[in-house]
């Protein structure tokens, strides 16, 4: 069988590594001829937004996924004429746009940061004063890993932040805007699920994760003190949205944990940078369980080997070359053979024992040894 992936980055790439020992096949369709994906299966260039080859790329596809959110909505509809799109269209229509997710979410009744938008100066300075301060202000489309986004702790920030998230944007045609209230959390928690074209859903243990210059740097799983209430919270919000997008694959939720309760700040309808520990950590890796979700395939176990403790550590820029990092004692190594740049992720290091304790020592002793050989710059 083969499966067509739009997008040939490094969670591509990962996806075609766990689909091999069940024979599957990949094609991935993407812009850049060093697509790291292109090393695991067969790389199709093509502009996104003016496809030439698309249909040499869905033909004789099984089905298709996306290993990233900001597809272009056309391609992905394009691509869903040609062969089962999985996961579907409305799932990545919500996931681009801050502002439907924001509101789909409240419509599951799911809590996030209070939000309103804004698409001019005008309504930004409306929308700052009813969220109060401080608050975030975010680009609708097109954010991530922390970019398009200040923080506003008083109402002379406004003006300058207005400027700030319009660069790049025509003066006729402003980038939409939302505003968040600042969520003072005590720690960031993602929840991973997967659901089965026949609705079976199994979800992984809650993720804990550490952030940097809006960068992921480390994830421990399952995250620790995490009350049974919390994880049912969790489980309960993550479970409404699959079941009322119909969901067919992996979905990603990030959280906020405050001491009022889980707030939700995003989803990801693909695997998801904070589940990389699975691959050698969990019965079943994020990976391989959103392609027999996608197959409707049965699904397999998430939680982590023997009961054990996990954790990754994201490479990010240049690291300790792949032999050096093979010397840290029961460091699991993945390169992505991307070509190292400031902020870039370029592999992962997972990590895992049989105690929370000897976990965290573990993690210690290995960010030690990984930041002595290099710089991890933000
Ligand atoms: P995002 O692109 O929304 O995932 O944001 C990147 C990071 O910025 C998050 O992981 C948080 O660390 C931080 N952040 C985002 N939104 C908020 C918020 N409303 N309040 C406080 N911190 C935030």
């Amino acid at each position: 069988m083969t499966i067509g992936v739009l997008g040939g980055g490094q969670l591509g790439r990962m996806l075609a590594i766990a689909g091999l020992p069940l024979g599957l096949k990949f094609r991935f369709l993407d812009p850049s001829r060093d697509a790291v994906a292109g090393h695991a299966g067969k790389l199709i260039c093509d502009d996104f937004n003016d496809p030439k080859h698309l249909d040499a790329f869905c033909a004789g596809l099984d089905v298709c996924t996306y290993e990233f959110e900001n597809v272009p909505l056309d391609l992905a509809r394009r691509v869903a004429e040609r062969c089962p799109l999985r996961p579907g269209l409305e799932p990545l229509r919500r996931s681009q746009d801050r502002l439907l997710e924001k509101t789909l979410f409240t419509e599951l009744g799911i809590p996030t940061p209070a939000f309103r938008p804004a698409d001019s100066l005008a309504s930004l300075t409306q929308a700052v004063a009813a969220v109060g301060y401080p608050c975030v202000v975010k680009t609708r489309r097109l954010g991530y890993d922390g970019k398009g986004q200040a923080v506003i702790r008083r109402p002379e920030d406004v003006p300058a932040a207005w400027t700030d998230l319009q660069r790049g944007a025509a003066a006729d045609q402003p980038a939409a805007l939302i505003v968040e209230a600042f969520v003072h959390f005590t720690r960031e928690l993602s929840v991973i699920a997967a659901r089965s074209t026949t609705g079976q859903t199994v979800i992984y243990p809650l993720n804990q994760n550490t952030h940097a210059g809006g960068i992921l740097r480390t994830t421990l799983a399952p995250a620790p003190n995490t009350s049974a209430e919390l994880i049912r919270r969790a489980h309960a919000l993550i479970t409404s949205l699959l079941d009322s997008l119909a969901y067919v694959g992996v979905l990603t939720v990030e959280l906020f944990d405050t001491p009022d309760g889980l707030l939700a700040n995003e989803m990801a309808p693909r695997v998801h940078n904070s589940g990389h520990w699975t691959i050698d950590a969990a019965r079943t890796s994020q990976f391989q369980n959103h392609l027999r979700a996608i197959l409707g395939w049965p699904l397999g176990p998430t939680d982590v080997s023997g009961g054990g403790h996990a954790a990754m550590i994201n490479l990010i820029g240049a690291a300790p070359p792949v032999a050096e990092m093979l010397a840290i004692p029961h460091a699991a190594v993945h390169w992505y053979g991307k070509q190292p740049r400031a902020g870039r992720k370029t592999g992962h290091i997972n990590l895992s024992a049989a105690t929370a304790q000897d976990r965290d020592a573990l993690l210690h002793a290995t960010l030690q040894r990984v930041n002595a050989g290099t710089v991890m710059n933000a």
